[in-house]
């Protein structure tokens, strides 16, 4: 039987510290949605890690 591959992720935005700037989401639609000036974390995949690299404010973290 094979197992498929689970990604196990803990993908977090700080409220506090988004900006709204959308660069997360541009990078990572499908993990970010900004949403009334906040990013929302809408799903998983890898680019959340490209995104958490890139958010200007630190605001992301991505747990593995
Ligand atoms: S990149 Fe950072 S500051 Fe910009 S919307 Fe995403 S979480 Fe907020």
């Amino acid at each position: 039987m094979r197992v498929p591959n689970r990604i196990n992720m803990k993908i977090n935005v700080n409220q506090d510290l988004c900006t709204g700037c959308g660069t997360c989401e541009a990078l990572c639609p499908s993990c970010f949605k900004v949403e009334n000036g906040k990013s929302q974390v809408i799903g998983e995949g890898d680019c959340a890690k490209q995104a958490e690299e890139s958010c200007p404010e630190g605001a992301i973290t991505v747990e593995e």
